[in-house]
């Protein structure tokens, strides 16, 4: 039984930030496997929704003249994954949420529910962190691009206003252009289980060098919200590229994480697996991308 107290469905943006509005209590749906499951726990009982799951403008994924990917809200994780743009220019991000959950959490999910629930496991969050993704946030005043790492507020909390909404994730060219890249997840099963730490690694090559010319590393799990490796990140800038490479981002990640022990790991098994899944990942996106690494 789900307790609801009313449910609007917007046919447009204009529209659910009216709804918003009027209803400044209500709760943003887009395809309910995060909200239903609170409502249904009692969390959330006796809400009003207002659904966004048939705004055109939501879905779908498209490239901005500057050669800026938009990625709607509501597109859902299946789709994201099978869309030409993302397989052409980032297919990290396709491979990335084709781990989410099983095929019905993945025809139903949706990236905006993913980022905006603001869970630390979220498997979209360290690729799009990796990728410099930017969050398009709405209201009756208009629209700002906020980075996606100032939106993220704590464990389960985004900077988002009651009045607001979540238009589109934006991938800037600058930032995937000329970058390849690898996410792991770590759970204890194969499907249908969250991550217990997940690492997405973007890189870009010097070719003519064989250096490491830029590199972003994220991390899910391992801090109260996503959390990028800077410290890393600077030391392997410049870098030939080679086993040396590997070794130095396995122990510096190490040093560099903070994951805390709960039910599903202790600390120090997170920061073994850390290492590991950081190397894994910098190893397999520089070999989609066609670099040797020795
Ligand atoms: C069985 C099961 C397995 C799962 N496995 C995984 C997994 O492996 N990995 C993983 O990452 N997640 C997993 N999830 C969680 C969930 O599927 C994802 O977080 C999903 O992306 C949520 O998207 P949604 O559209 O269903 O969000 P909703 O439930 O509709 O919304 C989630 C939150 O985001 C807000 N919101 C949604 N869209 C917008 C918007 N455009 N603007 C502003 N606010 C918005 C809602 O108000 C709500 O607070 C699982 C869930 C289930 C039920």
């Amino acid at each position: 039984m789900y307790d609801i107290e009313n449910y609007y469905n917007a046919a447009s943006v204009e529209e659910a930030l009216e709804l918003l509005a009027a209803h400044p209590s209500a709760k943003i749906i887009a395809g309910g496997s995060d909200v239903l499951i609170r409502i249904r726990e009692g969390k959330i009982a006796g809400c009003t929704l207002v659904g966004i799951r048939d705004i055109p403008e939501l879905h779908g994924v498209t490239l901005s003249p500057e050669g800026d990917i938009y990625i709607g809200a509501a597109t859902s994780f299946s789709h994201v994954t099978a869309d030409p743009i993302i397989q052409k220019y980032i297919p990290v991000l396709g491979r990335a949420v084709d781990q989410v959950g099983g095929p019905q959490v993945r025809n139903i999910g949706t990236i905006g529910g993913n980022i905006c629930n603001g869970a630390v496991s979220a498997d979209s969050a360290p690729t799009v962190f990796s990728l410099g993704g930017r969050v398009r946030i709405v209201n009756r005043d208009g629209a700002r691009l906020v980075p996606v790492e100032d939106f993220y507020a704590g464990p389960g909390r985004v900077h988002l206003n009651n009045d607001e909404l979540v238009t589109h994730i934006v991938i800037p060219k600058e930032n995937y252009e000329g970058y390849c890249g690898h996410y792991i997840k770590y759970s204890m099963r194969n499907a249908m289980d969250i991550a217990t730490l997940g690492c997405s690694v973007v890189v870009k090559v010097d070719r003519e060098n064989n250096r490491v010319d830029d590199i972003k590393i994220t991390f899910g799990v391992a801090a109260p919200v996503p959390f990028r490796c800077k410290m890393t990140e600077d030391k392997l800038k410049g870098r030939p590229v080679d086993e040396g490479l590997l070794s130095l981002i396995e122990n510096s990640v190490r040093e560099e994480i903070n994951p805390r022990d709960s039910w599903r790991a202790s600390k120090a098994f997170r920061l073994q697996i850390g290492g590991e899944i950081a190397r894994r990942a910098l190893a397999r996106a520089l070999e989609d991308g066609g670099v040797c690494h020795g």
